[in-house]
């Protein structure tokens, strides 16, 4: 299992923990808008947002009646509601002082988090700084249920996302367990690292220009697919590096990623492809007109792209003929 240097600093300060202040009540949607779909562009707001919590209801729709009839609408709006009553940041103060060091990142589940987190972003900045830029931070937001955003409302049942009008990373941290008894996954808390790496890709896209090129559209060889892929390679790139890149306080927070840890994220990127998602939890049919994110082999092959290459420039997504 994924090993950090017991003595390797922990930066909490790129993490905003505000886990206590929702509006708390009622179930979630159950996952959905898995992958983090950036969910609109600056101005994009609610309405792309409404329309994400509908397809995630129409993707559960057993659990809501079926389909997009009136049970599902009032399920989306008192949800909505909820995310309305968000407050602001509780007790930032309470993860610095539990989360110091990669001992702690060993021994505490949401310290961990705080470790990908700061690995992911120690790499980022090292492979800017290579080519003489500078990599500028985003913030991970740990909420309950229902958070306000940038982008509009967000929601648990979306899963974890990026939102590029305020450059933050938002993450119900019940996702995990999520990802197991909704998505089946095998779990291993390597999977954590892999989603977290894949919504940075988001934020590298958008520093890059990458996702400004792209609509929302939809398709097997969609741009969307296209910007899913490039994330899920970049997840990758970030595991081939992460146990050779120095943080701020120069060690390397990241001592060790074992075979294992490869196939949980593996595993994971198997459970969340389009194809996966719309015949295991959808409709029961796959239907390639509606793919966003890949099929479950494509993102498994964009991953191990990116790990057995370690190389950003390797993740064309968009020059490749071939998306596998
Ligand atoms: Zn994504």
């Amino acid at each position: 299992m994924v090993k950090f240097n017991e003595g390797a600093s922990l930066n909490t300060g790129q993490i905003s923990d505000q886990r206590g202040s929702s509006g708390g009540g009622g179930g979630g949607l159950g996952g959905g808008g898995l992958g983090g779909i950036p969910i609109g562009k600056a101005g994009g707001g609610i309405g792309l947002v409404v329309a994400i919590v509908l397809i995630a209801i129409q993707l559960f729709g057993g659990k809501f009646g079926g389909g997009s009839d009136t049970g599902s609408a009032s399920g989306g709006s008192s949800l909505l509601q909820q995310a309305a009553a968000t407050g602001d940041n509780v007790d930032a103060s309470a993860l610095a002082s539990e989360c110091r060091t990669g001992a702690d990142a060993n021994a505490k589940d949401d310290c961990r988090v705080v470790g990908f987190v700061n690995s992911i972003q120690d790499y980022w900045a090292n492979q800017f700084k290579s080519t003489g830029k500078t990599y500028p931070e985003a913030t991970t937001v740990f909420y309950s249920q229902a958070v306000s955003t940038g982008c509009g409302q967000g929601s648990s049942g979306m899963g974890p996302f990026y939102c590029p009008a305020d450059n933050q990373v938002y993450i119900d941290l019940s996702f995990w367990q999520d990802l197991k008894t909704q998505f089946g996954t095998n779990g291993g808390v390597f999977a954590e690292g892999y989603v977290l790496a894949h919504e940075y890709g988001h934020h590298i896209q958008a520093l890059l220009g990458t996702s400004d090129r792209v609509g929302s559209d939809s398709g097997p060889t969609s741009g969307s697919v296209r910007l899913e892929l490039q994330a899920d390679c970049y997840a990758g790139v970030w595991a081939k590096n992460a146990t050779s890149t120095p943080g701020a306080d120069g060690q390397i927070l990241i001592s060790d990623i074992t075979d294992q840890d490869i196939s949980d994220a593996l595993d994971t990127a198997s459970k969340i492809g389009d194809d996966y998602i719309q015949t295991h939890l959808g409709s029961g049919r796959s239907d390639p007109s509606q793919y966003t994110h890949g099929t479950s082999a494509q993102r498994e092959k964009w991953f191990r792209q990116g790990f057995s290459t370690g190389d950003p420039a390797q993740c064309d997504t968009f020059g490749a003929k071939d998306l596998g």
